[in-house]
């Protein structure tokens, strides 16, 4: 069951190993700054530490309470709970930092029994214990009072310090409903052990902040197949994509199935379509770009995505050029929705810096 589910998760922000090493070499300057702590503070405190330390606190609780009063968990007509924007959100704001209330690995779960996840819940702090059985449950065993049921609705994929892919369920994220158009753009960073999420347009006082639960090439499926997907998490999309008739609708599934293939043939090596030109590659780029503007308002993880891909084949093209263009194009949609310092940043930094 948990393959099932969290094939309609999104996929988590990984990085690769060559990034990995850049950031365990960065360690020693981080941890001039106080974000990642290897020995206790006491071991080597003095007073100018101290004091450093505790201007770091309070300057991350100021952010924290700045990022909460951009929104509110409020009722949501059709949808139970839902959060919504408290003022005007620009794109590339960052809304929300969050780590995991409970972290299961993957490979644990299936053979994890319902009393063994209630025993964990237990083991947490009351007031995270009585927010997690708030949490809506999709019943996926049939049991009304399941924790790994809840755990399998609500959980987003997250990696431990090792890597190790796990079910993260979260206090503040679980409440950010679904679209197949999402505003809100969460990515998982592995170093500070965090999920962010950043509004990837202007979002305006009063509208809903929606994530997305699907994969983005489920998101490149037709309103009925996405239907048939979210079905497993028991609730029916009514997102402005879904909600289209007629014509709208008819052309909205067509740019999305025109996005699934486009995508396959820059992503997927083993197909046989796949650009073997400049002019045939930029094509593809410019065309997945205009369905992204079109049918996703814009939205920038998609678009790095395929900026991202083009880089690759360009790369694999000995076309340093057009690598060095698609790379910096990649990175500048991906800056908007995960900062500076994510690990997709600093790789794509990193594909910068060598293009030249
Ligand atoms: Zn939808």
């Amino acid at each position: 069951m948990a393959t099932t589910v969290r094939e309609v998760l999104p996929a988590p922000a990984t990085r690769s190993r060559s990034v990995s090493a850049w950031t365990l070499r960065r360690r020693p300057a981080m941890e001039e700054t106080g974000r990642i702590q290897s020995e206790p503070w006491g071991a080597r405190r003095t007073p100018v530490r101290c004091l450093t330390a505790a201007l770091f606190g309070a300057t991350r609780r100021i952010h924290r309470l700045k990022l909460r009063s951009s929104f509110e968990v409020q009722p949501i007509e059709g949808k139970g709970l839902g959060v919504v924007a408290m003022r005007n959100i620009s794109q590339g704001e960052m809304i929300l930092e969050d780590q995991p209330m409970l972290a299961i690995p993957c490979k644990d779960l299936d053979r994890l029994t319902d009393r063994d996840v209630e025993e964990m819940v237990k083991a947490l702090p009351q007031q995270k214990q009585d927010f997690f059985w708030k949490l809506f449950d999709a019943e996926i065993f049939g049991d009304k009072r399941s924790a790994k049921s809840r755990v399998l609705t609500n959980s987003y994929p997250v990696e431990d310090a090792s890597g190790h892919e796990c079910f993260g369920v979260f206090n503040s994220i679980a409440r950010f409903n679904h679209s197949c158009v999402p505003n809100v753009h969460n990515s998982w960073d592995i170093e500070t052990q965090s999920e962010t999420l950043y509004a990837s347009r202007d979002i305006f006082e009063g509208q809903e902040l929606c994530t997305s639960y699907l994969k983005p090439k489920d998101l490149y499926r037709s309103s009925q197949e996405r239907r048939q997907l979210l079905q497993r998490l028991k609730f029916r999309c009514n997102c402005e994509a879904c909600s289209l008739t007629g014509e709208d609708a008819v052309r909205s599934d067509q740019r999305r199935k025109e996005l699934q293939s486009l995508t396959r043939q820059l992503e997927e090596s083993d197909t046989t379509v796949r650009p073997s030109e400049r002019a045939a590659l930029l094509q593809l780029v410019e065309q997945a770009i205009g369905l992204i503007d079109a049918d996703f308002r814009k939205n920038p993880a998609l678009k790095c995505r395929v900026y991202s891909a083009g880089f690759e084949l360009a790369a694999e093209l000995a076309d340093l050029e057009m690598a060095s263009k698609l790379a910096k194009a990649a990175l500048e949609e991906i800056l908007l929705v995960e900062g500076s310092t994510s690990p997709r940043t600093m790789m794509l930094q990193q594909c910068v810096d060598l293009c030249g």
